[in-house]
């Protein structure tokens, strides 16, 4: 596996696999990789001929309270597990090569971007955008992964990609849980005994929520059933329990089945968590 610090670098790479003819699959994170992240470069390694993998906090996507000091950063293990998943590039930069001075652009996608977590975090998707954006640029991948855990990230990027005509593909891998139900997230690391054994509250919650969609409750009779089952829970502070149409993120359509997304503070880590309920 090659370990690429600089985007000419990167670039240089990339410019090669597009000359020989590779497909290249990419999958881009913030490191810290479980079970989830491996699941996406597993995807990856399986649908292209050179697999690339981007290790990097992006600081513009926290806003100043949040974690970023904090974030879990283990860039060591990442990039041995990247070599055991026969992950060929790894582009892990330094915050300095992602920005150049006096940096100001962001990507603003909208609408979509503003509400449930854009709403909870102002400028988050911006920042994601921003550096996605920025990644694709260097990477110029064919197809990228993403996981079906940020449900919201998935559609906001899909919008970006669709809306500034980025030549790539967006696959979307299924969400990695514990077998309580918790989803993966680098942020579990922040729980401990107490509240990792509450937190899986979340996906009950939205299993919770599908069953009573299914038995023909309303849209409100599906979140007032999500904000029940998590009331029920004592240290686990509800954000929010939403049911959505799964590409506008508004009120679902007449007939179509919703996605369930919720979000909620455990301890110091604020999860998230979404199920598509089947149509
Ligand atoms: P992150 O490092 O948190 O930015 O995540 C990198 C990618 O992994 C994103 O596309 C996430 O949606 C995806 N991901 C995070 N957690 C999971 C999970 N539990 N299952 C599947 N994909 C995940």
């Amino acid at each position: 596996m090659e370990l690429k610090r600089s985007a000419a670098d990167m670039r240089a790479t990339m410019v090669r696999a597009h000359r020989d003819e590779l497909t290249i699959a990419f999958v881009p994170t913030m490191g810290a990789f479980h079970e989830g992240h491996l699941s996406l470069l597993r995807a990856a390694r399986a649908a292209g001929d050179l697999v690339a993998v981007s290790i990097y906090v992006n600081p513009l996507q926290f806003e100043a309270r949040e974690d970023l000091a904090s974030y879990p950063r283990a860039p060591e293990r990442d990039l041995e597990l990247a070599r055991a998943e026969g992950v060929d590039v790894a582009f892990a930069p330094s915050v300095d090569e992602m920005q150049p001075p006096g940096r100001t652009t962001v990507v603003t996608v909208g609408r979509l971007a503003e509400v449930l977590e854009g709403a909870a975090r102002p400028g988050h998707f911006d920042g994601v955008c921003a550096v996605v954006a920025q990644l694709l640029n260097i990477v110029t991948p064919h197809i990228i992964f993403l996981g079906q855990k940020d449900a919201q990230q998935v559609a906001v990027l899909r919008r970006m990609v669709t809306d500034l005509s980025f030549a790539t593909e967006i696959r979307v891998c299924p969400t990695v849980r514990e077998p309580d139900g918790l989803a993966l997230s680098s942020r579990n690391a922040y729980l401990d005994s107490e509240e990792r054994a509450r937190a899986s509250v979340l996906f009950r919650a939205l299993e919770a929520g599908a069953k009573r969609w299914t038995a023909g409750g309303s849209v409100a009779d599906t979140e007032h059933e999500m904000r029940a089952v998590v009331s029920a829970t004592a240290g686990v502070l509800l954000d929010y329990a939403r049911a959505v149409d799964p590409e506008s993120f508004e009120a679902p359509g007449k007939g179509g089945a919703p996605l369930l997304l919720i979000a909620a503070r455990v301890g110091r880590a604020r999860l998230i968590d979404n199920l598509q309920v089947e149509g």
